[in-house]
């Protein structure tokens, strides 16, 4: 079944519920309280005549005295103990029907009969004309009542089938309300699908209601959609070039050795150092390709201890590079969590860089500072400019590509490290002046034991 439809039954068949539920109320309470106020009446008619009885023994008078206390719809009935009934009145045929009989309490009831109109009875002991005890009923057929409630019936009953018009119209305005915006959603949807359209939805002249929020919210995943696979596909066309390149040389120097080199020792040589050269340059992109796709990935966090580590790389750097390196810290040992493999991998990065841009001394510190770890790495090189700072943690991003080129850079290392220091909830920031150097911070949160 459509929304549409669905909505539609099921509010109407709510209102009509709610309807019967209140017209049935309003119906018996009507009943009940006329019902009570005609047995009312009749009671106060009834000791109007017992009063007025009492008062007179001519049998005449009795006789008029009846007739004028007569019910509307009924009749009067006077019985002896002995099953005699002394007296008789009635206004119609049709309300002759009801018997009685002696009793000596009083009563006064509604009789229900399963066909034809309720009848208020009431009946009274009083002492006749000669001293005996008789009852003297009342009765009346409520016959105005019940054509009242003939009425308030198909009142009410019109009245709600009435309602359901309005409820009709209401709700298919409710329901084009709430279902327009799926709509257009789905079509977005669909067209999305069929070919990369980004399509969005026009939120112009719309209220801030939850529905603008879904589709507010459907934008934006679309927006971000599109950066990432925009991104993606940067990203696959800066790979397959930054690949094309050394391909490129080792085919070159391939041929060079097949036309030049058979007698060329020397020739040889230097294709060989080339192309081995370039291998490992190949190998190099390789990894750090794989680098920072596995560090978008859930890599296992423990607890790390951050000084043995800086200090482990620092005396590899020196030993490898023969350079100054100085390192000053204001602990002893500090704990954070990440993986250590990564969190080692960024430290690499930052002090290769150090070292392939500058020529001087660079200086590692770590530093502890409101619940965070603060590492650096800090040189006197060349800088670099404000505009290139915004854009060096982009991926295959290099201030100079021939000097990048030349130190084995690949472009990649700061995206791996910007990349690893958000999955570890902390923050990679670079500070630098042309002509003076460049410091690298890394901030990331203390380990706090529970
Ligand atoms: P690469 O492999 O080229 O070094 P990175 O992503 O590590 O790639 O760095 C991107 C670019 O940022 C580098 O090519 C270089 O131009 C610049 N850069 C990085 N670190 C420094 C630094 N310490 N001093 C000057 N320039 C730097």
């Amino acid at each position: 079944m459509k929304l549409r439809t669905k909505i539609q039954v099921y509010l109407s068949v709510f209102i009509l519920i709610i309807m019967l539920l209140v017209n049935t109320s309003v119906y018996f309470l009507f009943y009940k309280n006329a019902t009570e106020s005609e047995l009312e009446q009749l009671v106060a008619q009834t000791e109007l005549l017992v009063e007025r009885l009492a008062k007179t023994t001519d049998t005449n008078e009795i006789s008029e005295l009846m007739n004028a206390f007569l019910p509307a719809n009924g009749m009067v009935q006077v019985f002896a103990n002995d099953g005699q009934t002394l007296e008789f009145k009635h206004r119609e045929d049709a309300y002759k029907t009801l018997t009685g009989k002696f009793q000596a309490e009083e009563t006064h009831e509604i009789l229900k009969p399963e066909r034809g109109v309720n009848v208020a009875v009431v009946t009274r002991p009083i002492i006749w004309q000669d001293g005996s005890v008789v009852t003297l009923q009342l009765s009346n057929n409520l016959v105005e009542l019940s054509n009242t409630l003939t009425i308030l019936f198909y009142v009410l009953l019109f009245a709600s089938l009435i309602l359901l018009i309005p409820t009709f119209i209401g709700g298919n305005i409710l329901i084009r309300f709430l279902l327009n915006p799926i709509h257009q959603l789905t079509q977005a949807m669909k067209e999305n699908i069929k070919g990369r359209k980004w399509r969005k939805i026009d939120l112009t002249n719309r209220s801030k209601d939850e529905l603008y929020e879904m589709e507010a919210t459907f934008n934006d995943m679309i927006d971000q959609l599109k950066d990432n696979y925009e991104k993606q596909e940067d990203f696959v066309s800066n790979a397959s070039h930054e690949l094309k390149t050394p391909i490129q040389i080792v085919k070159s120097y391939a041929q060079l050795i097949e036309r030049r080199g058979k007698d060329n020792e020397a020739l040889i040589q230097e294709s060989v150092e080339a192309i081995d050269s370039e291998a490992d340059r190949m190998k190099k992109l390789v990894e750090q390709l794989l680098a920072l796709a596995k560090s978008k990935r859930e890599a296992e966090h423990t607890k790390v201890e951050l000084v043995q580590l800086v200090d482990h790389s620092v005396s590899t750097f020196k030993h490898a590079y023969n350079r100054e390196i100085e390192c000053i810290k204001n602990m002893e040992s500090i704990d954070v969590k990440g993986n250590a493999d990564q969190l080692e991998q960024i430290i690499y990065i930052l002090i290769d860089n150090a070292l392939k841009y500058s020529e001087k001394r660079i200086i590692v510190s770590l530093f502890t500072h409101n619940g965070d770890v603060i590492f650096s790495v800090k040189d006197f090189g060349k800088g670099i400019s404000k505009d290139e700072q915004e854009r060096i943690f982009e991926r295959f991003y290099r201030v100079d590509k021939a000097r990048s080129r030349e130190t084995g850079g690949t472009g990649l290392g700061l995206a791996i490290a910007k990349s690893i220091t958000e999955e570890h909830q902390g923050e990679l920031t670079i500070d630098s002046v042309m002509g003076e150097g460049s410091t690298f911070t890394l901030v990331l949160p203390i380990l706090r034991e529970e």
